[in-house]
């Protein structure tokens, strides 16, 4: 078995879920989508941290428009189980009035995150609001807002890698990585 087709974090393992080359080839798919939407557009970036960092990285190279990134926290992940509940919006520095905006995560999962955010965002009256997301799962997905750029669905499993953590660490990993079926969740 190659190297990167396990690894184990917190003693816990998890087993190759998306190769980079996957990952990259859905992050391209949609930067194409977000540049024919906007066009010459002028669009703000707001990018949720921690987990989007590589997923923007990525994106933001293929944009074609001028951009202004934002880059906000807002938690409701402890250990591997979704909260449900979010705290705060934190790290937005400028206003948004008649901007486009352009919301980037990681991966969605219940979607409290988003709405919360989307709620603190609709203040803000900015022009337009859409979201694009690496991952999503659609069993757990709520379904209360429209996501628009999407880049690959994937089942109710707990993921790792590629910016996303488990318990703090992992976020390094080049590719995503699932818990494996023989592990259960604390
Ligand atoms: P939601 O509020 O949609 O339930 O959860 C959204 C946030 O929880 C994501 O931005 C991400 O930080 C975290 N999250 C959801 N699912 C996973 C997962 O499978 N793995 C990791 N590492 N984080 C997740
Ligand atoms: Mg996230």
């Amino acid at each position: 078995m190659s190297k990167d087709q396990q690894v184990i974090i917190h003693g816990k393992v998890f087993e190759l879920f998306l190769e980079k080359k996957d990952i990259k080839k859905a992050i391209k798919e949609m930067a194409g989508k977000i540049n024919d939407h906007y066009g010459d557009q002028s669009i703000t970036v707001i990018g949720v941290l921690d987990g989007v960092f590589m997923v923007l990285a990525d994106l933001l190279k293929r944009l074609k428009m001028p951009v202004s990134l934002e880059l906000v926290k807002l938690k409701s992940y402890q250990g591997m189980q979704s909260s449900g509940s979010v705290s705060k919006l934190l790290g937005l520095t400028s206003g948004l009035k008649d901007h486009h905006v352009l919301i980037v995560e990681d991966i969605i999962d219940t979607g409290e995150t988003l709405g919360y955010l989307l709620q603190e965002l609709r203040k803000e009256q900015a022009a337009s609001i859409q979201i694009a997301s690496l991952l999503l799962k659609p069993s757990v997905f709520k379904n209360r807002f429209p996501l628009e750029y999407v880049g690959l669905e994937i089942p109710e499993r707990f993921v790792v890698g590629y910016g996303m953590d488990y318990d703090g660490e992992g976020r390094q990993l080049p590719h995503v990585y699932a818990l494996s079926g023989s592990e259960s969740l604390p």
